[in-house]
């Protein structure tokens, strides 16, 4: 394509590429037989040593709607890869290589320098090599498309939760939620409880080894990138069941639990941008969940159960269990069981 308004007198496409994005040891990826450079890369997740069917996803990333403007570019970097690598754990898929597409505004070589850091250490952590994109002027906007490798008819997918499953979550969810309304101006924290929260939000870190080991373990699982209510009925509405949520057990971190119990619920309930996995499974994989928990140092912490959807109507598919046994009332539930939709305002 036409490099049309990108400042060619300071550095050219190919040299942008060059100088950022290319590396020297895509090689090693029995993966590649081709990579950046040329009309297309090539590439085959069938070689010899791996095998498996082709999981693809993409993600755009748009300043001032999905992060802020003047965001730090190493850490955004490292995000709009993390994201991408987080569709891929939710499916149970091994990363194979991906591609960026990117507009700016313009060639800024620090800034360059340092988002192409970010994006290329969490890649070369996940052994994900980017094979080639496209490079254009234009408000910056971000746009990933990767592939992965997994067998597809044991993959994780939003349709497969069963009766009588266990709903689990990873590690802890809602620190992102609570450092986004800290910048919002929504609650206020200290610069301790900042320093702790605020890379859950900037440096989110995709569960693609717990993804994986779930295959053949857990039915079905969704990645929490927009809260988990409303991640959690995407789930529900595929596998047309319902669930019930012991909102007491839904683990979050001690900074989250120091804060009021509004502010704890929303933020573990609604918020977005944790990218823990949540999946289900049948309750005689208990144990396998808990050594695969031991095994990768991760906490794994079950929340609810999927029961049959509910026969009213107008009934929530999830119904919310407080501490007490007692279900939350509906108006307050309600409150709690909406999600973040793009097209709406914002969360
Ligand atoms: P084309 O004209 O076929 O679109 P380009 O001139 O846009 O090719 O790109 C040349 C090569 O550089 C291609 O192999 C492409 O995949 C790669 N490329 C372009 N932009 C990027 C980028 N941002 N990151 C990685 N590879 C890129
Ligand atoms: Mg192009």
């Amino acid at each position: 394509m036409n490099k049309q308004g990108l400042n060619l007198n300071t550095l050219g496409e190919f040299d942008l590429i060059e100088r950022f994005f290319k590396r020297s040891t895509n090689h090693v990826y029995p993966q590649v037989l081709l990579g950046i450079g040329d009309d297309c890369a090539l590439m085959t997740c069938n070689s010899k040593e791996q095998a498996g069917d082709l999981a693809v996803s993409t993600d755009m990333l748009i300043e001032g709607r999905h992060f802020l403007p003047g965001a730090d570019p190493r850490s955004l970097g490292h995000k709009c890869l993390a994201v991408n690598l987080s569709d891929l754990a939710a499916m149970g898929a091994a990363p194979v290589a991906y591609t960026l597409a990117i507009a700016m505004p313009e060639v800024n070589p620090k800034w360059l320098a340092e988002f192409s850091a970010g994006l290329l250490s969490l890649a070369d952590e996940h052994h994900c090599p980017l094979i080639g994109g496209d490079t254009t002027a234009g408000p910056l906007t971000i746009s990933i498309t990767i592939f992965g490798r997994v067998d597809a008819t044991k993959s994780l997918k939003r349709s497969n939760a069963k009766l009588g499953d266990d709903i689990w979550i990873s590690n802890t969810v809602g620190d992102a939620r609570l450092a986004l309304g800290s910048i919002r101006q929504e609650w206020s924290l200290n610069s301790k409880e900042i320093a702790l929260v605020a890379p859950r939000m900037h440096t989110p870190t995709p569960r693609v080894t717990l993804g994986q080991a779930l295959l053949g373990v857990a039915n079905a699982a969704i990645d929490i990138s927009d809260g988990l209510l409303g991640d959690l009925s995407h789930i529900l509405k595929m596998s047309e069941v319902g669930a019930e949520i012991y909102i007491d057990q839904i683990p979050c971190s001690s900074t989250l639990a120091n804060q009021s119990l509004e502010v704890k619920r929303l933020c573990s309930l609604m918020g977005g941008d944790d990218y823990e996995l949540c999946f289900t499974a049948p309750s005689s994989h208990q144990e396998k969940i808990q050594s695969i928990s031991k095994d990768l140092d991760l906490r794994l912490t079950k929340i609810g159960k999927i029961i049959p959807t509910p026969t009213e109507v107008s009934s929530n598919l999830i119904t919310l269990i407080k501490e007490d046994g007692q279900i939350m009332p509906t108006e307050l539930s309600k409150q709690y069981l909406q999600s973040f939709d793009h097209f709406k305002s914002s969360n």
